[in-house]
């Protein structure tokens, strides 16, 4: 159940201010500690938005992974980073986005670098009674296999997530440790793929990474069809998923409704009977801003899938592929309709 009834909440990313991007293309010019400051100074910025907005829950909106060295991938051993992206010209999309070679065994000695986020952001969120609920995001080892290049120790993406396990499961359980109570773990590949693959393998997968994690945090996931570069690469249907997908062990399930016009609204429904289910209900593909009004007419409609207790209102993915002034509205706005409906209950 949901501490709140129609909380709101939000996926990982958030966008990088300019001077980020700008920073991040030109990182040699920097000091290491003028990088530490500026990814400090990222987060009060993505901290702020969110508070101005009035979420119940706060992320660092991902502003540290600002290149591969911070990436989870850096914090990998065992993988030679693609040198350049395979598709340099053209349209915006994931296939400029190559795959990372794996030399030798794959292991995380430092681990993936989310606890030294999650620290930062605990130290610049305000922790009073009544502050937003700060929430870890990792994604998980199906989802972050999809860059590697299976070889002869990993014949297919199945033996690279295998070993990839471990390494997320040990981080989930270094979050609950350094005192993370909200955790999603994202499986996006999962929702793009499962009408291709074998469901129930992935809920399989699913759990056995989370399975120390249980019972010790608020434990989500987040299924949507791809986002990068502002573009989908999955089947968008969650047909495929269900009813597998509700064995995955989790407090709450996200699912992309807004960029597909809420079709399959009625999937929330299924998911309410045994978990909570998070809604995406504000479109980071469009610059269509979503009103007030809008969104507080599309939780009514969710209202009667599922009861306010089982649901929660977030963007459809993370907001990093949306610019900041319409990402800033969109958030605001999302908070202001479901509070309008929450007055209601
Ligand atoms: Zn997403």
């Amino acid at each position: 159940m949901q501490p709140i009834p129609l909380r709101t909440t939000v996926i990982g990313s958030y966008p990088f201010p300019a001077w980020l991007e700008f920073a991040s293309a030109n990182l040699e010019q920097f000091g290491s500690d003028d990088i530490a400051e500026m990814v400090d100074d990222a987060v009060v910025a993505a901290v702020h938005d969110q508070l101005e907005a009035g979420t119940d829950v706060i992320t660092d909106g991902e502003q540290t992974r600002l290149d591969f060295n911070l990436s989870f991938y850096g914090y990998l051993e065992g993988i030679q980073p693609e040198q350049a992206s395979p598709r340099l010209w053209g349209p915006p999309a994931h296939d400029q986005r190559g795959k990372h070679q794996i030399v030798g065994e794959l292991s995380a000695p430092h681990g993936l670098g989310a606890v030294t986020e999650f620290r930062r952001l605990q130290r610049l969120a305000p922790a009073s009674e009544g502050s937003p609920t700060l929430k870890a995001s990792v994604p998980g080892p199906y989802t972050l296999s999809g860059r590697l290049l299976p070889n002869r120790q990993y014949p297919d993406r199945y033996a690279v997530t295998e070993a990839l396990l471990p390494i997320v499961r040990k981080e989930l359980v270094d979050l609950v440790e350094a005192g993370c109570t909200e955790l999603t773990v994202d499986e996006p590949s999962m929702s793009c793929y499962a009408y291709r693959e074998d469901p129930t393998r992935f809920v399989d997968i699913f759990n056995r990474t989370v399975e120390p994690v249980i019972g010790r945090c608020r434990l989500s996931t987040h299924l949507c069809f791809g986002n990068y570069k502002g573009h989908p690469v999955g089947f968008r249907r969650y047909a495929p998923m269900f009813p597998a997908f509700l064995d995955m062990e989790v407090d709450e399930i996200h699912v992309e409704m807004a960029n597909r016009e809420y079709s399959e609204l009625e999937v929330i429904g299924l998911i309410a009977e045994k978990r909570d289910a998070a809604v995406g209900i504000i479109d980071v593909k469009s610059y269509f801003i979503e009103s007030p009004r809008h969104v507080a007419e599309t939780v009514r409609r969710c209202l009667e899938f599922a009861p306010a207790d089982r649901l929660a209102f977030a963007p459809d993915c993370g907001l990093s592929q949306t610019a900041r002034w319409a990402a800033r509205q969109k958030l605001k706005n999302m908070v202001d309709g479901v509070h309008v409906v929450r007055e209601e209950l």
